[in-house]
């Protein structure tokens, strides 16, 4: 039952935003992501600043513009726009964030880029016909429901309302089974971005042992699944993992997605790994002490008074790895971009 006002479509309390329409003609976004081999000679940005042994930088930003590249090539080619639906419920500000800059992000690219807003008292019943009613609208093509919801709203009972066949964010159980299974389905953001940053360096993943750190539904189980897929041999770690260094050690290929700021010292690298860093933690100056050693750091944490710090400890770990993403700049760009890209992909496989 609505208690309160109804919240039928169009209303005051239901917000839609659309952007300017673009032309089914509108091309890709010009050379935007060109990988830096080709200024270079070579891919990735190799980090002299602290020796000449370095690890190559990841440039995530780059990615993503390839990848957005790719997605505004689809759209031309598809000749309609695919709609991506962002459904936010209540006023967390960093969901309002999040929310907004994807659904920006898709206007962009050439989708149809939608952002609907609902009030903290909506009920889960109308949520969840809300879902339903998007899951039958035909020119909807993703939707993604933004997590979290208010406490009253079971948010697995609405990921499990969303049609799999527009689940962009992957976390339908059937998206989850299939991918688990191998099969092809639209897989959550952030691993997919994951591998991407890797097939980007050039190296192989077949063969590698490779080691998550982090067995969450969002992004160390699919990242385990994802480099199964790829004949990684894959060893999945948590919280009750015993001698977590030694076993990260073992890593050809080290994901870190914990969320414990720079936990992954330089002991926990094997030299020559690949090192791709998911966490993303925002610090204030509790933390002054322990990222001393990193002046870029530091030095944001003293001018802002607070900055964003990875799960590993980037200035020790850069001279040991191959290859690392820096955090901002690495695994963040491409959350976004690979939403798009599932977007694109739903669109093209409703269509089939
Ligand atoms: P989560 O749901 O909190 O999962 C964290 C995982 O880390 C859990 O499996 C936990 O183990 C494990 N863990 C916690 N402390 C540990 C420790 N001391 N040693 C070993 N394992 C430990 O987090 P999440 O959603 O996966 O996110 C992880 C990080 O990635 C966060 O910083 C988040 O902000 C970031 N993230 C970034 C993006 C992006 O776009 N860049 C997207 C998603 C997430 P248990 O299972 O045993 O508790």
């Amino acid at each position: 039952m609505v208690t309160g006002t109804k919240l039928p479509h169009g209303t005051a309390r239901f917000y839609r935003l659309r952007g300017t329409r673009i032309p089914k003609s509108a091309k890709p976004v010009a050379s935007a992501g060109i990988p830096a081999t080709e200024h270079t000679g070579r891919r990735g940005l190799c980090d002299t600043s602290n020796g000449p042994m370095s690890a190559r930088i990841i440039d995530g930003k780059a990615v993503a513009q390839q990848i957005e590249s790719e997605v505004s090539s689809a759209i031309a080619t598809l000749g309609f726009r695919p709609g991506l639906v962002a459904v936010r419920v209540g006023n967390d500000p960093a969901s309002e964030i999040y929310v907004r800059n994807k659904a920006k992000k898709a206007r962009e690219l050439g989708l149809e880029g939608t952002e609907l807003v609902f009030p903290e008292t909506m009920s889960e019943a109308e949520l969840l016909a809300e879902v339903a009613r998007l899951n039958h609208d035909d020119g909807i093509d993703g939707i993604l429901v933004q997590l979290p919801l208010p406490k009253h709203i079971d948010s697995r009972k609405v990921i499990d309302a969303i049609s799999p066949a527009k689940d962009v964010d992957g976390f339908h159980p059937i998206s989850v089974g299939m991918l688990h299974l191998g099969r092809s389905t639209l897989a959550p953001c952030t691993p997919a971005g994951v591998i991407r940053l890797i097939e980007w360096t050039g190296e192989a993943i077949d063969g590698k042992h490779a080691v998550v750190i982090g067995r969450s539904d969002i992004v160390g189980k699919p990242m385990a699944s994802l480099l199964l897929a790829r004949n990684a041999t894959v060893t999945i770690c948590h919280s009750k993992t015993r001698d977590l260094a030694a076993v990260a050690r073992q890593a050809d290929i080290l994901v870190a997605a914990i969320g414990r700021p720079i936990l992954v010292t330089a002991d926990f690298v094997k030299p020559g790994a690949i090192v791709i860093d998911v966490g993303m933690n925002r610090v204030g100056s509790e933390f002054a002490a322990q990222i001393a050693h990193d002046s870029d750091k530091a030095r944001l944490l003293e001018k802002n008074g607070s900055v964003l710090l990875g799960d590993v400890d980037y200035a020790r770990v850069r001279d040991l790895a191959s290859w690392i993403t820096p955090v901002p700049g690495g695994v963040g760009p491409m959350t976004i971009a690979m939403l798009m890209k599932n977007t694109v992909t739903a669109a093209e496989r409703r269509r089939a």
